[in-house]
């Protein structure tokens, strides 16, 4: 499997600002914020992008975007919130770990660019 920059936060090898974590999924702040409230959720298993996911993930997949939810209450988004993934090159994803934008805290235009 793929090692990532998240496989290091994941282990505690390199600091990141975690804001939730169970047995399943992290959760921590973006380290280059697009909003005033930007946290990534990731699963604690290595999931390469959305597009790999396989049906025995269909738990973890779930528990993801309820963890995006708690994360987003919790980060008191009661005004709304974007929840993005972006899978692969032409989506923008860069860290090749699936993972969950949690965008709030502004009024966010729509369609992204
Ligand atoms: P994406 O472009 O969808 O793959 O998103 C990757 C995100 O990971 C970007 O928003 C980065 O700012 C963020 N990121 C990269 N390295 C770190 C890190 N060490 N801690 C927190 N966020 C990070």
């Amino acid at each position: 499997m793929s090692e990532t920059i998240f496989s290091k936060i994941i282990r505690k090898e390199i600091p990141a600002d975690i804001v939730y974590e169970d047995d399943l999924a992290l959760a921590f702040k973006d380290i280059n914020p697009q909003a005033p409230v930007h946290i990534l959720v990731i699963p604690k298993k290595t999931i390469v992008q959305l597009a790999t996911a396989e049906s025995d993930d269909h738990a973890v997949l779930g528990h993801l975007l309820l963890t995006a939810k708690r994360v987003a209450e919790e980060a008191g988004l009661s005004n709304g919130y974007r929840v993005v993934i972006n899978n692969g090159a032409d989506g923008g994803q860069t860290v090749d770990h699936l993972h969950l934008h949690i965008l709030g805290g502004r009024s966010l235009q729509w369609p992204p660019g």
